[in-house]
């Protein structure tokens, strides 16, 4: 196995001893914040508390909300002139948190982004093109500096632009992308109405991540362009990509855990979930300076994978994101995440790159309605085979949600489009 450091290699002794002795030192820094030193003395939790990473249980949670109280400063854990950098999160559920960073902290993401894409097989000799927004978003200079620290050509093209992208990738001869999984379908449609096949591009990597998508969405990009595509898992909370990263495997996702104490939680009691159940992940930070943070409720609902996986290493994965606790929807008593409806349409090959639910009521009750976008080929003057893809879109998804959509066959590139992060969801419910 190639790697890019030998933390890849620790056994699970190692991992726990390491793990114990930076969450030592980081409750040591988190005192010097009065948010963490209240917080760590109301729980009775003093400087020789932990004796192992299991007593870790003790620390109380934090919460988005206590991130948004402490905004802007309240969690520096350092003077302010040893801080150069300051990232925020998208704000996808509401306003932003803001981070922090040292020049070791830095350092030690832009190791651990190098860790993950050497690890998928992203070398010195790659030109990476980098898709995402720049900016206070994490996706941008988190990944880059990980692709300069590999050696590669990077390329800081942003997000969005079709065109230069494609001209960027061409000039260039880009074979590693960094794409939102939401735009990669949209570029691929791109290239094909200029008349080109996107797998004849030399990209041969492409790191997605930032918003949940299916295996079955994964297959696509990965025919679409002729290439691997390996899930990315981070939030700007704990520094932003490059906590959590696919193998050669692509079953699962490390987490470095030399870096980051993971935890599945029940959402509700609080307590561990038992190993390959699904629950809330909780991350404790282990190795910054600037603004620790320590059992992180990240709202992201996955599950250990258990057992070790086939590549050696011995960081445990976490499954892909089902969604977030708050992406659920409730229609007719039901939950339902968006990723279980993506699982069903992306599985058509007639479906195109996009799809909306809108949630409505009709005076009588609930109403889904999926809008699917359709492949140009497929949409078709013959109403009655338009119909027929229609209804069994329909009977699929209620075979999986167990309630029956309206369905919506729309042409291609006519749902609204995001820059950023795909919005899957209205809820116009609330207004009746
Ligand atoms: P925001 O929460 O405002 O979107 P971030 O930009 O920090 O802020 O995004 C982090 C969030 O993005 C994660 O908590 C998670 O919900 C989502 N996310 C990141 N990577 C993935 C991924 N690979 N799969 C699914 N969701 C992801
Ligand atoms: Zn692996």
């Amino acid at each position: 196995m190639e790697i890019f450091d030998s933390a890849e290699l620790l056994d699970r002794d190692a991992i726990t001893e390491i793990q114990l002795k930076r969450l030592k030192t980081t409750l040591a820094r988190t005192r010097k914040c009065d948010f963490y030193k209240k917080r760590l003395a109301d729980a009775g939790i003093g400087e020789n508390s932990i004796s192992s990473p299991d007593a870790l249980e003790n620390i109380p949670f934090t919460t988005k909300d206590d991130l948004r109280s402490q905004y802007p400063k309240g969690l520096l854990c350092v003077n302010q002139n040893e801080i150069v950098r300051m990232h925020c999160s998208s704000g996808t559920t509401g306003s932003p948190v803001a981070i922090c960073h040292t020049q070791n902290d830095i350092n030690s993401w832009a190791d651990l982004m190098a860790r993950c894409m050497y690890m998928v097989g992203v070398r010195k000799e790659d030109v990476f093109q980098n898709m995402s927004g720049y900016g206070l978003f994490t996706g941008g200079l988190g990944i880059h500096f990980g692709a300069e620290r590999i050696g590669c050509m990077t390329i800081p093209a942003g997000a969005g632009n079709s065109r230069r992208q494609i001209k960027l990738a061409k000039d260039f001869g880009t074979t590693v992308a960094h794409i939102l999984p939401s735009y990669a379908l949209i570029l691929g449609e791109h290239i094909r109405n200029m008349g080109e096949d996107p797998a004849d591009y030399p990209l041969k990597i492409a790191l997605v991540g930032a918003e949940p998508y299916t295996e079955e969405f994964r297959k696509r990009l990965e025919t679409l362009f002729n290439m691997k595509v390996y899930n990315s898992y981070g939030l700007s909370e704990m520094n932003g990509p490059g906590v959590g990263f696919e193998c050669l495997q692509q079953n699962g996702l490390h987490i470095w855990e030399d870096a980051y104490i993971p935890e599945i939680i029940d959402p509700v009691s609080g307590k561990h979930v038992d190993d390959g159940e699904i629950g809330e992940l909780v991350m404790t930070s282990l190795c910054r300076e600037g603004m620790p943070i320590l059992r992180y409720r990240t709202r992201d609902l996955t599950r250990f994978i258990p057992g070790d996986c086939e590549c050696g290493r011995k960081h445990r994965r976490m499954d892909r994101i089902l969604g977030r606790a708050d992406d659920m929807f409730i229609v007719k008593g039901v939950n339902i995440y968006p990723m279980q409806i993506e699982q069903v349409i992306m599985t058509f090959p007639e479906v195109g790159q996009n799809y909306h639910i809108l949630l409505e009521n009709d005076g009588l009750g609930d109403v889904m309605r999926v809008q699917v976008e359709i492949r140009d080929e497929y949409f078709v003057e013959d109403m009655r085979i338009l119909h027929n893809l229609q209804k069994t879109i329909a009977q699929r998804l209620r075979d999986e949600i167990l309630v029956t959509p309206k369905v919506d066959l729309v042409e291609n590139n006519s749902l609204p489009r995001t820059e950023g992060k795909a919005v899957r969801v209205t809820d116009s419910r609330q207004k009746k």
